[in-house]
């Protein structure tokens, strides 16, 4: 009997230090459903959805004491997650301006730029490759609430072939520097993998091509064998990751693909045959179809080198028509927008480009939402609004499944329950 009174007790104490927050807003995009839900109200106890009902039809119940954020006027939404970011990214420093910065630059510039991501509705992004082990160190900040920001699921570097896309190729060959991704054959990769999960990653990212943005490298060909692939995508499945692949060409964009690589981002040069293997493996596309107008626009007054300007211009119309087969053939499609390419917190500007080449509002927003949970593997914690996930909510003016651009100004963001403060 004592015992029982005891556990009782501990339940009652559980119970009232519960946080509870109630958020009520005129309209919500359900995602799953793809349908338009009238006055909902969603309870979150300690930082996980509770329940979400529709006030017109059913009686939400609402503890007493329940913090309130209501949101009249507004249409809710699930926080956004772009799954391709570089947050120590820092569009205005390019080329070889970055020489004139300290090696630690890139790290400092995380900070803000993962403030602004995060203000501007998304709650989680994948940081696909950064310097210094500096997504790790943010999200460990993040998640602690010593700094504002995204949940981050952290690639550290990218693994790439020698002189490869992800490889230090700027220096002259005297300071030649080599990237701490690099790894050449099977068994290198193996190792490269187990020690970037060692020091911190959680989700792979490959080069299997070459890149707009590197020098001597080019896009179209392929810089990673199938082998290199295959082991890549495998030890990264054994440790529990994902793997993400920069492909931009056609042939390491199949290579990728048939060696298991869970989202292939970029895709320009895909070929039909490539959207045919995608479809059948189950293999998300992250077209990066925004950053073109801003790299073609203000790219040469940032120090971005003519080289990869020229490349620019060569890929960006071809990955627009690409991303249009795709979208047609209904391939598996996932928001990656290389944010850090252009600035931080502008984000939201390509679900209008994925509209305008073929997506409906709703499967541009699934892209950030239901679709890029499942392809992280994280369908239980984020990607809707519903019970069980975290309280990642994002509110806006009018309805984004008529006019998607709405999603650019984000009036409130509330990231586990937490309404995160847009004055700062
Ligand atoms: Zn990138």
């Amino acid at each position: 009997m004592k015992i029982a009174l005891t556990a009782a007790a501990l339940l009652l104490a559980s119970t009232a230090s519960a946080k509870t927050v109630v958020v009520t807003a005129d309209r919500m995009v359900d995602v799953l459903s793809g349908k338009m839900v009238e006055q909902p109200v969603v309870v979150i106890t300690d930082g996980r959805i509770a329940s979400v009902v529709s006030a017109g039809t059913q009686r939400p119940f609402i503890p007493e004491g329940a913090e309130r954020i209501d949101l009249p006027g507004k249409t809710i939404l699930p926080g956004l997650i772009d799954m391709h970011v570089h947050l120590g990214g820092t569009p205005l420093v390019q080329g070889y301006r970055a020489l004139e910065y300290t090696d630690s630059f890139n790290t400092v510039m995380a900070v803000p730029n993962a403030e602004a991501t995060l203000k501007a509705g998304f709650t989680t992004v994948r940081s696909l490759g950064d310097y210094d082990y500096a997504d790790v160190a943010l999200q460990q900040a993040i998640d602690d609430g010593f700094l504002p920001g995204p949940r981050i699921v952290p690639a550290t570097y990218a693994l790439g072939a020698t002189g490869g896309h992800c490889d230090e190729n700027t220096n002259r060959p005297s300071d030649a520097k080599t990237s701490p991704g690099v790894a050449d054959g099977p068994e290198a990769v193996r190792a490269k993998v187990r020690e970037l999960r060692k020091l911190g990653a959680r989700v792979l990212k490959v080069c299997a091509t070459g890149g707009v943005f590197s020098r001597n490298t080019d896009p179209g060909a392929q810089q990673m064998t199938y082998e290199e692939l295959k082991m890549a995508a495998d030890e990264a499945h054994m440790l529990g990751m994902k793997s993400a692949a920069h492909a931009h060409g056609a042939d390491g964009i199949k290579a990728a693909i048939r060696a298991g690589i869970d989202t292939i981002e970029h895709v320009s040069f895909i070929d039909d045959e490539g959207i045919r293997l995608a479809k059948e493996k189950g293999t998300w596309l992250g077209f990066d179809v925004y950053n073109t107008e801003y790299t073609l626009s203000e790219g040469e007054a940032n120090g971005v080198l003519p080289e990869n300007l020229e490349k620019e211009r060569r890929v960006g119309t071809i990955q627009r028509e690409n991303f249009a087969k795709a979208a047609k053939a209904e391939a598996k499609m996932i928001f990656s927008t290389d944010g850090g390419i252009y600035p931080h917190g502008l984000n939201a500007r390509q679900f209008a480009v994925m509209v305008r080449f073929g997506l409906s509002p709703i499967q541009a927003i699934r892209t950030a939402t239901s679709n890029a949970a499942q392809a992280l593997g994280w369908e239980k914690d984020v990607g809707a609004i519903a019970v069980g996930r975290y309280g990642d909510i994002i509110a806006i003016e009018g309805d984004p499944l008529a006019d998607v651009s709405l999603l650019e100004k984000v009036d409130v963001v509330i990231k586990g329950g937490e309404r995160v403060n847009q004055d700062r």
